[in-house]
């Protein structure tokens, strides 16, 4: 296994609330937190809304939290997490007009089943689907990117108004050899080619 950084090592594995939005993530939160839309939420699992700026100039988009999500009540904050901030951490060197970057993902509470995690499915991704539309209103991003084919079927340029790229999801990318893998590279090269490719839309967000 590659190392991979322990999140201490990163301010970023938190919330950040810029005061422009704080009612507005107030009433997000107020929303969300306690939500039973879907059979997803129970009452013994957290609603993992965010991690991240808000406002930001980049959203990324996963699938669905997991254990550990489940217990911090921030998305990507496993291993798949952490091979993500590598990512990030690399791609802003080869971009330093990028600053922040909010995440979350397409249904806020964990699935499974016993000790199995399940994918989501459309029902629960379908009910979640307004609190990631009302999420992307809030962090008015320059663009959206998405992480594994679920989130793309979801947030593509023909469901969302912002310029949108798919990227492999980082579990994925650790089942075939982490930071040392052919895929992280072609992620890091495709997401640094998509981020320069809208500087001046980066450029000029929050
Ligand atoms: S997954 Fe989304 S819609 Fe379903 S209960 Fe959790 S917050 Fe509500």
């Amino acid at each position: 296994m590659d190392y991979l950084p322990v999140f201490s090592e990163f301010e970023c594995k938190k919330l950040e609330v810029k005061e422009e939005v704080e009612d507005e993530w107030f009433f997000h939160r107020l929303r969300w937190d306690k939500c039973y839309e879907c059979p997803l939420g129970t009452p013994q699992k957290s609603r993992v809304l965010a991690r991240g700026t808000i406002p930001a100039q980049v959203v990324f988009v996963g699938e669905a939290p997991g254990v550990d999500e489940n217990v911090m009540g921030l998305p990507f904050v496993g291993k798949s997490g952490r091979l993500l901030e590598v990512l990030i951490q690399e791609v802003k060197v080869a971009c330093p007009f990028w600053t922040t970057y909010a995440i979350t993902n397409l249904v806020a509470c964990k699935p499974f089943e016993g000790s199995d995690i399940l994918a989501p499915q459309y029902p629960h991704i379908s009910e979640c689907s307004p609190r990631v539309s009302q999420f992307l209103e809030l962090v008015k991003p320059a663009i959206v990117i998405t992480l594994g084919i679920k989130a793309s079927n979801y947030l593509n340029p023909n469901t969302i108004p912002w310029p949108s790229r798919s990227l492999l999801h980082p579990s994925a990318i650790l089942r075939v050899g982490g930071l040392q893998s052919g895929s992280y590279t072609s992620t890091l090269n495709t997401l640094t080619e998509f981020l320069k490719r809208h500087v001046s839309k980066i450029s000029s967000t929050n």
